[in-house]
């Protein structure tokens, strides 16, 4: 049953999430990056709606080429290239790797090779911008609102197929989630695991392509553009390339642990993966290299040190954190954490079919410190990149604020589910670990 709070959000989303990314990038393009004038000028009669939308660059024949020309570019390296970075890259999990039982009890087996995909993509952006020239490195930002355009359509043709897909010609039937309202299934996704042929996974793709592997690329579009008008790119510039690369980089080294994550093991493929994947990450995650084109902020080197610092640090912890469970789960608990055998709480719970498993929920390590300090890692992360644009304007911050929200309502949903699924044993390691986010606080 789908209750009003979360229709209600829903409704919310579909509505105004897409007006949201339009008009953050509309008032970079035509206020500067400043959120406030816009609804200033609109207020006092300055402007009108009509007129903000005449200044907005249409779709163009180049955007949809472009954008065409990338998708099918990355469906190819994900489909028809199967990896082999895992042969010489020592520690990487590539190749065909397995992911977690769904609740119909199908494993699905996945070519993890993100990581080559992205290499090879960013090898070849390198080779044309340093020696082959066929197109301007600052071709993104050029581009950027026409692309917007395509991403828009895609997105929300991929999340209808996969509502009619749903419907009428499901990957596996028994992993179909049907709640009888429309728009919820339609945002949530009603297939688990929707795919076309063996190895095409809707999830997979669009979660960690096109979005994940363009994220390193807008970003260095907008330090060529920084550097095309004003002859430089500033520190700030470089810290968000190079922090955000480290995150995007974390991700396709780990693809693998990622099967085990939220995304892949409980959410539905529906609009809020799709859409999202295709819109809201690459235009919104991407906001402190396009304020800092318009803005460009040079940072006295002890702010840049201490920026940089609280970045790795807000990596390392969410990178531990993350290997430590990882580990955890994958030995059974037979592993050292801090160089001691881990402690963790028994646990059991029943599936639908009444069979009984056991688990185990750990509280050494970061996880005797608080319960999600994976995503106080992310938070910190995140808050770096916002800090690299100075404070002259909000809309940088945009994304700290934004990650608050999503993870802290991540947690409180796993936690629902948590408890749902252990019953008295997850009060047990609720008791023992009593705190969230940051220990003694949240
Ligand atoms: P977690 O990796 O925290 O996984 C939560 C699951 O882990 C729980 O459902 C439970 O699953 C198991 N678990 C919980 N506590 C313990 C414990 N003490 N010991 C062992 N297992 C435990 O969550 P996510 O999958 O959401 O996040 C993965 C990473 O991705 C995070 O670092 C997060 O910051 C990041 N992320 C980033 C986003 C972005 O947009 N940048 C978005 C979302 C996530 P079980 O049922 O198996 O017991």
């Amino acid at each position: 049953e789908v209750d009003w709070f979360s229709l209600a959000s829903i409704l919310f989303l579909l509505m105004f999430a897409p007006l949201i990314v339009y008009y953050f990038i509309m008032s970079c393009d035509q206020y500067q990056c400043s959120l406030i004038t816009p609804l200033v000028d609109l207020l006092l009669g300055n402007t009108h709606l009509s007129d903000i939308w005449n200044k907005t660059p249409a779709l163009t024949y180049k955007a949809a080429g472009i954008y065409i020309l990338w998708v099918t570019f990355q469906v190819i390296l994900y489909v028809f290239i199967p990896d082999f970075c895992h042969k010489f890259l020592p520690g990487y999990v590539g190749g065909i790797q397995e992911g977690a039982v769904t609740p119909a009890g199908v494993v699905n087996k996945y070519e993890i090779n993100g990581l080559q995909a992205w290499i090879i993509t960013h090898v070849l952006w390198f080779a044309n911008a340093c020696y082959f020239h066929c197109f301007s490195p600052t071709i993104i930002f050029d581009n950027w609102i026409p692309l917007l355009w395509c991403a828009n359509i895609l997105g929300y043709v991929v999340s209808t197929f996969a509502m009619l897909k749903g419907y009428f010609f499901p990957t596996n039937a028994k992993d179909c989630k049907f709640t009888g309202n429309f728009f919820y299934d339609y945002m949530m996704g009603i297939e688990f695991n929707p795919r076309i042929g063996k190895w095409f996974d809707f999830k997979l793709f669009f979660n960690g392509r096109p979005g994940i592997v363009a994220w390193t690329l807008i970003n260095l579009s907008y330090a060529a553009k920084q550097q095309k008008l004003y002859g430089q790119v500033t520190n700030s510039m470089i810290l968000v390339n190079v922090l955000q690369g480290i995150y995007v980089l974390d991700f396709f080294w780990n693809e693998a642990w990622y099967l085990k994550t939220i995304d892949i093991c409980h959410d539905h493929f529906g609009w809020y993966l799709g859409w999202g994947d295709c819109v809201w990450l690459p235009y919104l995650y991407t906001l402190q290299g396009l304020y800092l084109v318009y803005h460009p902020v040079q940072l006295g080197t002890a702010n840049a040190v201490g920026i940089l610092i609280l970045g790795l640090v807000g990596y390392y912890i969410f990178r531990v954190t993350n290997h430590q469970k990882d580990l955890f789960r994958r030995t059974n608990g037979n592993c050292k954490i801090w160089g001691r055998k881990p402690e963790y709480i028994e646990c059991s719970y029943t599936s639908v079919d009444g069979t009984k498993y056991y688990s185990k929920l750990m509280t050494s390590g970061f996880w005797g410190w608080a319960r999600h300090f994976n995503y106080t890692g992310d938070l910190m992360g995140s808050l770096a990149y916002c800090l690299t644009c100075g404070f002259a304007h909000i809309l940088p911050y945009f994304y700290i604020v934004y990650m608050a929200i999503l993870l802290t309502h991540r947690c409180i949903r796993d936690e629902h589910r948590c408890f749902s699924k252990y019953g008295k044993d997850w009060k047990r390691y609720t008791t023992k670990v009593p705190y969230r986010l940051i220990p003694g606080m949240f």
